[in-house]
C-alpha cells in the first residue's frame, strides 16, 4: 500500500492545493485521480513523486520502488535526438550500448516511434513528444508509474491505443500506476481504483 497521510499543501501564493488529504492506494493496481482541473490532482501525484514537498503530513511507500513519472511538461532534451531522450530514462552504468540501443529499439517499437529515433526532441508534434515521454518512461521498468494527462495530446486513434497497451503493460508486469486525467471516458477505461477529487468549496 502507498499510504498518504494527512497531507496539506500550501503554496507559497496561500493558495491550499490539499487540505488534511488521506488515501490508501493498492500496489500493483490501476489507480485513477479522476476529477475537474484545480482541485489537487497534480499537486498530489508530484508529492507522491518526492518532486513536491508537503507542508504537513507524510506519503509511506511500504516497498522501495523504482519510481518514473511521465508530467504535463515533459521535460525532452530538445536538442537531443529521440534514441538518447529515451535513453536517459535508465542507468546505463549497468547496461553495454548495443543492450541500450536494443532496448530503446524494442520499447520504441512498442509505442510506434520506432521510425522517428534519430530526430531531434524540437522537431517533434505534441503526440510525438508524448509518446516518446511515455517511452523514457516504461524503459526503467518502474515498480511505480505516474501519468499527469500524458496522453492528451495524442489524436484519438493513438490515444487509444497507448492507453490499451498502457493496460496490458500493467496487467503483464504489475506495476503500480497512478494516472490523472479529468477525461472519465479514459478514467472509467483505466481505473481499476478509481479516486474522485472534487474541488473544495469556499
Ligand atoms: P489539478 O491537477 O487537479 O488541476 P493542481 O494540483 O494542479 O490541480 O492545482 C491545485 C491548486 O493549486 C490550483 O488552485 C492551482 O492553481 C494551485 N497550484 C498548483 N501548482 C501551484 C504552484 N506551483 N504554485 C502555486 N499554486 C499552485
Amino acid at each position: 500500500m502507498i499510504e498518504v497521510q494527512d497531507i496539506t499543501k500550501t503554496y507559497e501564493n496561500g493558495i491550499t492545493a490539499l487540505d488534511h488529504f488521506s488515501l490508501l492506494i493498492p500496489e500493483e493496481k490501476r489507480t485513477v485521480f479522476f476529477g475537474p482541473s484545480g482541485c489537487g490532482k497534480t499537486t498530489l501525484l508530484r508529492i507522491i513523486a518526492g518532486v513536491e514537498q508537503p507542508t504537513s503530513g507524510i506519503v509511506n511507500i511500504t516497498k522501495n520502488e523504482k519510481v518514473s513519472f511521465m508530467f504535463q511538461d515533459d521535460q525532452l532534451l530538445e536538442d537531443i535526438d529521440v534514441m538518447h531522450n529515451i535513453a536517459y530514462g535508465i542507468d546505463q552504468r549497468k547496461i553495454s550500448r548495443e543492450g541500450l540501443k536494443n532496448k530503446v529499439f524494442e520499447v520504441s517499437k512498442m509505442i510506434g516511434i520506432e521510425t522517428i529515433l534519430s530526430q531531434k526532441a524540437r522537431s517533434l508534434s505534441g503526440g510525438q513528444r508524448q509518446r516518446v515521454a511515455l517511452a523514457r518512461a516504461l524503459i526503467k521498468e518502474p515498480d511505480l508509474l505516474l501519468i499527469d494527462e500524458g496522453l492528451n495530446s495524442l489524436d484519438q486513434k493513438n490515444k487509444e491505443r497507448l492507453t490499451h497497451l498502457l493496460i496490458s503493460l500493467q496487467e503483464k508486469k504489475k506495476f503500480t500506476l497512478i494516472y490523472v486525467t479529468h477525461d472519465i471516458h479514459e478514467a472509467h477505461l483505466i481505473a481499476e481504483n478509481f479516486v474522485e477529487f472534487k474541488k473544495e468549496e469556499d
